[in-house]
């Protein structure tokens, strides 16, 4: 009899982990602008994108670069990813 409940503690200690994995992105998200992995409490901003239909994606700006760059909302990031990227794409077509 002690092996069932053997395997019931085996499958919920890997249930466990496999949440765990799942939610990472959420407890850990990685910031769209300093490229770092930070906890959730230091984020200002976060929202879940869906990129397809099995891949899931989140944008998320750390409190810092909000204020470094102060952005308050999700359009001030993306008027501020769009100028990033036309600065890049000068300065390659420059060089
Ligand atoms: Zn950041």
């Amino acid at each position: 009899m002690s092996s069932i409940f053997r395997i019931l503690a085996e499958l919920a200690i890997l249930a466990t982990i496999i949440s765990f994995i799942v939610y990472i992105p959420e407890i850990f998200p990685r910031c769209n602008l300093c490229k770092k992995i930070k906890f959730r409490w230091q984020f200002s901003l976060h929202t879940d994108i869906s990129l397809s239909l099995s891949r899931k994606g989140n944008q998320s700006v750390c409190k810092k670069c909000c204020l470094r760059e102060n952005i308050n909302n999700f359009s001030d990031l993306h008027t501020k990813k769009e100028i990033k990227n036309r600065v890049e794409y000068k300065t390659k077509s420059i060089l």
